[in-house]
Formats: C-alpha cells, structure tokens, sequence
C-alpha cells in the first residue's frame, strides 16, 4: 500500500478538528473540508488553542505550533481532496449525509485510498457497499475529545480487506493511539456497552432509586470511573446519547436498548446536557 502522507478529513466540526490536530501533530498534510469557510475558521482556531494547550503542559515543543497549522489546509470545494492518500470523514452523524460524502469521495479520491469514517453509529458494511472500492472502506472511530483520548475503535464492515486493516491499524498507531478491532455491528463496542449503562443510570434516577449525584458517586467510587456515568450522559449530550440508543434499539431489535422515557423527556424538553447548561447537572456559561 501507498505511504500515506496526505490526509481529507471531511467535517471540521468537534470531532473533525481533533483529528486534523493528531494528524498534523504527528507530521502529515491534512486536507480538512467542510461545507462553509466559518466552521473551517472555528476549527482552526479550536486546534491552535489545544496545540498551545498541549505546549504549555509540556506535550509539545513551542517552535512545533506553527509547522503543524501550516500542515493543515482548509478547503470548501471537495474536488481539492483528490490529492489525498487516506480520507476520514467525520461529518454530521445522518445517513443519507454521510451517503452522499461516500459516493462523491469514491468519485474523487485515487482507487486505492482508502475511505474511512469517524461515525458513532451507522453501519459500516452499507457505506462500503454505496462505494466501488467496498474492500477499502473501514472504521476508524476516535474518542473525544480527540488530542487526548488514546483509544481507536478500528472498525472491519463485512467487506473491509486485511491490507484496509492493517492500514488503518498502523496509522492509529502512527498518531500515538491504541487501535482496538471490533467487527461491524450497532455501536460497535463503545457504544453497545456504555450507553446502555448510561440508560439504566437513568432509569434508576426516574424510578426514584438514587438522585444523579448518588448514582455517579457509586461509579466514581466503587468502579473507579473517572466520572459517573449521568456527568458522562452531560458531557455527550443527552440528545446523542438518544440517538444512539435509537439506533442500537432498531439495529439489534432488542428492547433492553430502548431509551429511558426519562432522558427522551429532557431532550423534549431542551435540556441536553452541558451544551445547553442544564441535563441531569445544571451548568454556568
Ligand atoms: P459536529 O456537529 O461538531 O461537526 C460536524 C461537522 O460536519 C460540522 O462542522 C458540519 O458543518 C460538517 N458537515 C456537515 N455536512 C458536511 C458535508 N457535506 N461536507 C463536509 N462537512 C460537513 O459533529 P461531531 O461531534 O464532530 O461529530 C462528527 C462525527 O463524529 C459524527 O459521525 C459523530 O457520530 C462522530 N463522533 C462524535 C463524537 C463526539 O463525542 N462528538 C465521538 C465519536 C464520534
């Protein structure tokens, strides 16, 4: 395979600049794209704050900062992409976004290189077949937020070749992170695991068990978890968090994924999580 020197990443949202950020850290010329010049500004900006960030804990040197910005260019026209040798797309988490980004990739994009994608929750196996290069399509789904969290979920559709694997394995290694293999299925391991717990966490403050504080305390200090698993609900947004239960719900056709009428009536009623300063936690600006 090609050495990969060149990176798209498609969407410079949360996610896509965290990982424009690793790869240009690491020494590779990223491409990031995104539909309008503001979000790519944002993004920018974002990545020469956590660079600075990590100079200032003494992760990076100073005189590193400016190279890996200037590694990275921003673009609004996809066609720009067609210089890359390895994609990640990382843009809004809807199908039939993410469908109409993979088609247009396989038209622009070198046969060869390969298409990955960062989503949390659709399958694999049905982006890969929308493309001609169904061998070449993986998985590749970061952790935010994405400079610091060192786990990669390197996730194989039915399709995925062992080259596309290794491939993809070995740049996560690349950029100083730990690839883990999962199989294509509903929430690939992440997310089959957490959120569901997450969602029982909920039923147990709706059901009048525990408030949110007594139920993360149980986590923090009988399990060890950094956080408790309702400040975790906060911080993904409770919105995604139905989302993504909706889908491992209709994806596995079991109901011990269906969402907590709890959290279903806190994204009713606007009340998301951190982003909107109030979820199981109430938060300041
Ligand atoms: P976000 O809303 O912060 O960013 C999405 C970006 O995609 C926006 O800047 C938007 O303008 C851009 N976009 C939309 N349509 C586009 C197009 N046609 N071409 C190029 N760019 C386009 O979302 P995010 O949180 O960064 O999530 C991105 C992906 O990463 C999703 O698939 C999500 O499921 C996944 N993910 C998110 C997290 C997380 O914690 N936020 C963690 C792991 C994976």
């Amino acid at each position: 395979m090609a050495r990969i020197e060149t990176v798209a990443v498609i969407g410079a949202g949360t996610m896509g600049s965290g990982i424009a950020h690793v790869f240009a850290r690491s020494g590779f010329r990223v491409l990031l794209c995104d539909v309008a010049q503001p979000a790519l500004d944002r993004a920018l900006a974002q990545i020469r704050a956590n660079l600075g960030r990590e100079a200032a804990k003494g992760k990076l040197a100073e005189s590193e900062i400016e190279p890996a910005l200037a590694r990275i260019t921003p673009i609004t026209d996809r066609a720009g992409l067609a210089a890359a040798d390895f994609a990640v797309e990382a843009a809004t988490e809807r199908y039939e976004l993410k469908a109409e980004i993979f088609r247009s990739l396989d038209g622009i994009l070198p046969e060869g290189v390969i298409l990955a994608t960062n989503t949390s929750s659709i399958s694999i196996t049905k982006l890969a077949a929308l493309t001609r290069r169904p061998d070449r399509v993986i998985g590749m789904h970061f952790f935010n937020p994405v400079p610091m969290m060192t786990l990669v979920e390197v996730i194989r559709g039915l399709a995925a070749s062992g080259e596309t694997f290794a491939a993809t394995r070995d740049l996560a290694l690349q950029l100083g992170k730990t690839p883990v293999e999962v199989n294509d299925a509903p929430g690939f391991v992440s997310n089959r695991v957490l959120m569901p717990l997450i969602n029982e966490a909920a039923y147990a403050v709706m059901e009048g068990v525990a408030t949110p504080e007594a139920v993360d305390q149980v986590f923090k200090l009988g399990m060890a978890h950094p956080m408790g698993p309702l400040t975790l609900a906060d911080f993904i947004g409770l919105d995604i968090c139905v989302d993504i239960l909706r889908v491992l719900h209709e994806g596995h056709g079991d109901p011990k994924f269906r969402p907590c009428p709890l959290l279903v009536r806190m994204v009713d009623a606007g009340w998301l999580g951190r982003k909107s300063g109030r979820g199981f936690y109430t938060y300041g600006k």
